[in-house]
């Protein structure tokens, strides 16, 4: 079906570009022409746009705060959701330009970390996709997550100034400037609305990024500037502008900085003032907010939004008159909370005086809140000894997690072990107190960018094999592949698929990483943040176990194997930084050695982020999900290699229980200690005696100090990992996430691996099964759990 009018499309396209860069189309640039694109594709959104608005303000809409949203490229994606990519390739071909190229000047927008700003994004699709009336409410950070390269093996990081050439894919609504006062100055909050187009339904919603700018002539003093003093000309726009100059680099890690804590407030109180204005014009009528509840529910997304709470009291009772009844009364009709981790060193606390710092009135607010929480516990009896665990406030410092638990309608973990956790430990006395409030909502991924776009040869063969595209819709109809599962020619067509991803990210590696990798070999993938519990470091040791097996045995039977690495450390997270110079010394020593004849291969590919994982996922063969059990929340990764044909090597944790479930653990790889394993052993956990006892294990780990061609060039990151793994320093335990306990059953679990891949049909039939029953995993099902049983939309 035709959804466009080539000529007109053609005729705006170069009229577009003509008038910008005023010159001629064939003299244009690869970035002109993407400009020009993008702003031909926002015009045909504009309509769509203004519709989804329009009908939004009479109905019941969420809220998604969030400090992050992870959104990667915006151009193919649209053109895919709006149907027409197909075409729209076919006309760039015929005008002699490359769809490729064009895709390849777009920078990524990446506002986030890691999954739970991905996950953002990927909600934000699926809700535009299921035509829920949800609005995104984040950061427009101007440096995204740092560019990542690797000097010597070592991270180095660089500024990413996304915006820079422009971003083409957001409209700055000035008008609609909300001002944000903190303690001691004030700035302008100007939201800047990217559209979300939904999967061919005509719904376009949006996600409002605030930038923080100076109030006054944009911060700019000209008497200043007049008497030479320049910096002090522009201290006021700097100070502003400050705010949200960076994202936070730390991946499930507090930091309590206090221009963290800015960010967070900043883009909270831009946004509830915002949504309180927008109430009182369309409800004038409805002077204490009574039925302010039933337009409006908040999702806070993990703990960095959870200032919200005080924020819109604050609003209610200071700006709007409310009793305290009524305002806390309203707040706890509203909110929402998500968490992410059950990582004690990721929950967080804030201390009031910095708190204080950034808002007054909110540090009031919460110690009222606190004290009348202990008030009704008291009253249902509670002895002080029993009230302690809930307080919000303890030392000084505010528990945010309790807060958003405590004030929330709803508490969810992102997966069900996750999820029970939550309820058995990290929040359990909250559990006890309000059962009800507890639920699981298992994270998903949007099928459209991640396989549809991502993997456009395995779409089409899915349509041809379900001879209709309506699993597009449903995801949970890809079920209908199993009858295929022992149908010869496509296991053989499935695994011709995978070839050719595999040879397109070998070009691709050979290009940005100038390493050269043999498709023909198994691609055993770990993409995700650098993180001592998502164990990195196991994996290397485990391929440093395989490459001293091949030395010492040349002939080895085993399938060729590429293992290939993505991953960002934060900054300041030395001993993530650490684990990457040893993989990539790992990598030196082996890519190097002759004897090894190809057998083995690492790659560390630098910069890992949203459009480079695109090309990651459809080409893999492994799919490393290897945390320690009960230590990774849901994990989105495992659903994006699942959903394209790539079996999991993984531990029970996260949503890998589930993905182990719906596929069968026959067709994945299951390795290591459950939770309850870990559990029980903690205290007696001891990894010297399995360092001394397993001759394998003591190799690898004394090769961190003691193997010739491995070197930290003397910063002592290996001495530091070695520690961290048999000798700890300052009474900690050592090997805290179980590395050496796990180490036999991953050896063991790799070598399955390497059977299996020897008949190549049985392993695309493992791949088969995976893709038939991810349809759980679509966040589509998961945003649609949110709407129905959370935001009651
Ligand atoms: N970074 C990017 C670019 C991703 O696409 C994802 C997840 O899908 C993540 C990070 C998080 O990976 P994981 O769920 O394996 O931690």
């Amino acid at each position: 079906m035709k959804k466009l009018n080539r000529e007109q499309f053609i005729e705006k396209f170069k009229s577009n570009l003509e008038q910008k860069y005023v010159k001629s189309f064939e003299d244009s640039t690869k970035f002109e022409k993407y400009h020009a694109l993008s702003d031909t594709i926002m015009d045909m959104i504009s309509k769509d746009w203004i519709e989804t608005n329009k009908k939004n303000k009479t109905e019941r809409n969420a809220f998604y705060f969030s400090a992050e949203f992870l959104i990667g490229r915006s151009l193919g994606n649209n053109l895919l959701n709006l149907g027409i990519i197909d075409e729209v390739k076919d006309i760039l071909k015929e005008l002699d330009i490359d769809f490729d190229e064009i895709e390849d000047e777009e920078d990524d927008a990446a506002l986030g970390n890691g999954g739970l700003g991905r996950l953002a994004a990927c909600f934000m699709e699926s809700g535009a996709t299921e035509g829920l009336n949800l609005h995104g409410y984040g950061v427009r950070y101007s440096q995204g997550i740092f560019k990542q390269r690797f000097e010597n093996g070592f991270q180095l990081e660089e500024g990413d100034s996304w915006v820079a050439r422009g971003d083409f894919w957001s409209l700055r609504k000035e008008s609609e400037s909300q001002i944000v006062s903190f303690r001691n100055f004030k700035v302008k909050a100007v939201p800047y609305d990217v559209p979300v187009v939904g999967y061919e339904n005509g719904v376009v919603n949006t996600l409002r990024l605030w930038q923080s700018e100076a109030i006054k002539n944009d911060g700019f003093d000209f008497q200043d500037f007049n008497d030479f003093r320049y910096d002090e000309s522009v201290s006021e726009k700097n100070r502003a502008e400050d705010i949200t100059r960076v994202l936070y680099p730390n991946d499930n890690i507090r930091q309590g900085k206090l221009l963290r804590l800015l960010q967070q407030y900043f883009f909270v109180s831009a946004s509830l003032q915002e949504i309180v204005q927008k109430y009182k014009r369309l409800h004038p009528e409805d002077k204490n907010f009574s039925q302010f509840h039933k337009y409006h529910v908040f999702q806070l997304n993990d703990t960095h939004p959870v200032i919200a709470i005080p924020e819109l009291i604050r609003i209610l009772l200071d700006e709007e008159n409310l009793s305290w009844e009524d305002a806390f009364g309203l707040a706890t009709k509203v909110f929402a909370f998500t968490n992410h981790t059950v990582l004690q060193e990721a929950l967080e606390k804030w201390n009031l005086d910095l708190i204080h710092e950034v808002s007054p009135r909110a540090v009031d607010i919460i110690k009222e809140i606190d004290k009348r929480l202990l008030q009704s516990l008291q009253e249902k009896g509670y002895s002080l000894e029993e009230m302690e665990p809930y307080r919000i406030v303890k030392n000084e410092m505010v528990e945010m997690a309790f807060l958003a638990t405590y004030v929330s309608t709803s508490i969810n973990g992102v997966a069900e072990l996750h999820t029970i956790i939550l309820k058995k430990e990290t929040l359990n006395q909250w559990f006890k107190l309000y059962p009800e409030k507890f639920n699981n909502k298992t994270n998903g991924v949007t099928p459209r960018r991640w396989l549809q776009y991502a993997n456009p040869q395995l779409t089409s063969y899915i349509d041809e094999l379900l001879k209709s595209e309506d699993w597009k819709q449903d995801m949970t109809k890809l079920k209908g592949l199993e009858k295929f599962a022992d149908d010869v020619k496509v296991l053989d067509k499935l695994n011709e698929i995978k070839f050719e991803k595999k040879v397109q990210l070998a070009k691709y590696i050979k290009k940005y990483e100038g390493v050269e990798i043999d498709p023909n070999s198994i691609f055993d993938i770990q993409i995700k943040r650098l993180h001592e519990y998502k164990r990195q470091l196991l994996n290397a040791l485990h391929i440093l176990h395989l490459y001293y097996e091949l030395k010492a045995n040349p002939t080895l039977d085993m399938h060729p194997v590429t293992f290939i690495f993505g991953a960002k450390a934060a900054p300041g997270y030395f001993r993530a930084k650490g684990i990457i110079k040893f993989i990539n010394e790992i990598s030196k020593l082996i890519n190097n050695d002759p004897e090894i004849n190809g057998k083995i291969k690492v790659v560390f590919i630098q910069n890992y982020r949203v459009s480079y994982a695109e090309k990651l996922f459809p080409a893999a063969d492994v799919s490393e999900q290897i945390s320690t059990a009960g230590k990774e929340a849901s994990g989105t990764g495992n659903m994006k290699f699942m959903m394209n044909g790539t079996p999991t090597l993984g531990t029970m944790d996260g949503a890998n229980v589930e993905i182990f479930r719906e596929a069968g653990l026959e067709n994945n790889f299951l390795f290591g200690r459950t939770e309850e394993e870990i559990n029980e052993l903690a205290n007696n956990y001891n990894p010297v005696n399995i360092y001394n006892s397993d001759e394998r294990i003591k190799r690898v780990v004394d090769a961190l100090l003691k193997e010739e061609g491995i070197s930290d060039d003397g910063t002592n990151h290996f001495l530091d990992i070695y520690n961290s793994l048999v000798d700890p320093k300052d009474g900690n335990r050592a090997d805290v996430y179980y590395l050496l306990e796990d180490f036999a059953s991953y050896v063991e679990a790799h070598k399955r691996v390497d059977e299996a891949y020897r008949d190549r049909r049985g392993y695309a039939r493992k791949g088969l099964i995976n893709i038939a029953n991810s349809g759980l995993f679509s966040s589509d099902r998961t945003i649609r759990q949110y709407g129905e049983e959370i935001w009651k939309l």
